[in-house]
C-alpha cells in the first residue's frame, strides 16, 4: 500500500522510515478535558491532530522531512481533578516523559525537534530549559498553537477554552463530534476577587468549576466552520514556514550579529 502521509509516523511502516531521512521531528502535546457542554474531551488532541498535519503536509511539499509522531493526549489538569475524566499529567511527569522521547530520538539521529502545544496548562519553556541543557546534540523548541496567529483577525469574541476558536476549529475538522450550539453555556468566566489576579500581573492557578460556568470560558455562539478553516490554513502556513527556516537553520550559528 502507498503511503499518503510519509510525514505522519504512526502510518509508516519500517520499508519507509528505514529509507528516509527526517529534518525534524514534531511532537504534538494536548490534554484530556471537559469543553463546555458541546465539544468534546479530545477537543485540543483532535485539533492538534489536524494542526500538526496540515503543516506537516506543507512543509513536507516545500522539501522539509517532518515526522509528527503521535499526539501525547494528558495534559497539565491540576485545576480540574473535580471533573470527572479530566486527566491530569504533572509537569515533573511531563519531564520525564519528555526526556524518555527526547532520549530515544537524540540516539536515533534525529537534530531538531518542536514541540506542538495544544492546552493552556501546559507550558513547556521550564522543562526545555532543563532539558535543552542536558542534550547537546538535539535543538529543542515550542509552540502554543493558540498564540501563532491573532485570533482577532478571524473571531468576533475570541476566549480561551472551547470558545469561538476552538468551537470553530472543530465545526471544520471534526463536524460530526460537536454538538448543538444551543445546548452550549455562554462561557462566562467568574473573575477573582483578588485585584492583582484579575488584572493579571499576579497569577495563581484557577479552581475551573469556581472560575467558570459551564467549563467554557470564551462565548461559542459566533463560531463557524469557515472561520475554523480559514485559521487551520493560516497556522499550517505559518507553522510550515517555521519548520522550513528550521530545518535550514545551522543552530551552532543562529544570531544575527549587530555589531
Ligand atoms: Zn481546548
Amino acid at each position: 500500500m502507498k503511503n499518503e502521509r510519509p510525514y505522519i509516523i504512526a502510518e509508516n511502516n519500517w520499508k519507509n522510515i528505514s529509507s528516509e531521512s527526517f529534518d525534524l521531528a514534531v511532537l504534538p502535546w494536548g490534554a484530556t478535558e471537559a469543553h463546555n457542554y458541546h465539544l468534546p474531551y479530545a477537543t485540543d488532541n483532535i485539533q492538534l491532530e489536524a494542526i500538526a498535519t496540515e503543516s506537516a503536509r506543507n512543509a513536507w511539499t516545500n522539501g522539509v522531512k517532518v515526522a509528527v509522531l503521535p499526539c501525547v493526549p494528558f495534559g497539565v489538569n491540576t485545576g480540574q481533578l473535580d471533573i470527572p475524566f479530566c486527566i491530569n499529567i504533572n509537569p515533573s511527569t511531563q519531564t520525564s516523559i519528555l526526556n524518555d522521547i527526547i532520549h530515544s530520538l537524540e540516539i536515533q539521529g534525529i537534530k531538531k525537534i518542536v514541540i506542538l502545544n495544544g492546552h493552556g496548562g501546559n507550558n513547556f519553556r521550564q522543562q526545555l530549559r532543563e532539558l535543552q541543557a542536558r542534550y547537546n546534540s538535539v535543538f529543542l523548541s515550542t509552540v502554543d498553537w493558540f498564540k501563532v496567529v491573532d485570533p482577532n483577525s478571524i473571531f468576533e469574541e475570541p476566549g480561551d477554552h472551547a470558545d469561538e476558536v476552538e468551537t470553530s476549529l472543530m465545526m471544520h475538522i471534526a463536524p460530526d463530534l460537536v454538538g448543538d450550539l444551543e445546548l452550549a453555556g455562554d462561557g462566562s468566566t467568574n473573575p477573582s476577587k483578588i485585584s492583582a489576579i484579575r488584572e493579571g500581573w499576579a497569577w495563581a492557578q484557577r479552581d475551573w468549576l469556581k472560575a467558570t460556568n459551564d467549563t467554557g470560558s470564551g462565548n461559542p455562539s459566533k463560531s463557524s466552520a469557515e472561520k475554523g478553516k480559514r485559521l487551520l490554513d493560516e497556522l499550517s502556513q505559518k507553522l510550515a514556514s517555521f519548520y522550513v527556516e528550521l530545518a535550514q537553520a545551522d543552530v551552532t550559528d543562529l544570531y544575527q550579529k549587530t555589531q
